[in-house]
């Protein structure tokens, strides 16, 4: 969260998408403190930017697209994206998340799972939490799981954090 130089935490009132170098996606997001007025703007690559949201937010590009369903759609959608953006434990809903399939059934993550996959990096955590999504699925389980995760790492990505006797 950023912290406005009179002490108070900033409150972050909107974010656009942006196209930085090599097409990669960079969000700008205005932050405003409600305590002195201060105003920032900060550029950030999207991946970066979990810290500095400091809520669920629609990027300007998301509710512009949003604004443009009819009334009755629009609800139903927005319901929808927020639930499954709280679900993988992200903040902002971006013009693709609107895009993005939505699975119909609910697979959640365990906290220790959650974590884990946070700290996998960035490149490859999209790739991971689909992975894992999919074969949960495939094997009708509700919930992904630490070791889960670590049978998934060491099939796919072979490698285990596992120190194993031979
Ligand atoms: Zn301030």
């Amino acid at each position: 969260m950023l912290t406005c130089g009179c002490g108070r935490w900033m409150h972050t009132e909107g974010i656009e998408e942006r196209t930085g170098e090599h097409g990669a996606l960079q969000w700008f997001i205005r932050s405003e403190c409600r305590g002195c007025g201060l105003k920032v703007g900060v550029d950030v690559p999207g991946e970066q930017a979990h810290g500095l949201v400091d809520r669920l937010l629609w990027t300007d590009e998301a509710l512009h697209r949003l604004d443009r369903m009819p009334p009755y759609v629009a609800g139903l959608v927005r319901e929808e994206v927020e639930q499954d953006i709280r679900r993988q434990g992200e903040r902002v809903v971006t013009y693709e998340t609107l895009l993005r399939p939505r699975t119909e059934k609910r697979i959640e993550w365990d906290p220790e799972a959650k974590q884990r996959l946070d700290r996998v990096p960035a490149a490859v955590r999209a790739m991971a939490r689909i992975e894992l999504e999919r074969t949960a699925a495939d094997r009708g389980l509700s919930r992904i799981t630490v070791s889960l995760m670590e049978e998934i790492k060491t099939k796919y990505f072979g490698m285990s954090s596992v120190k194993r006797e031979t």
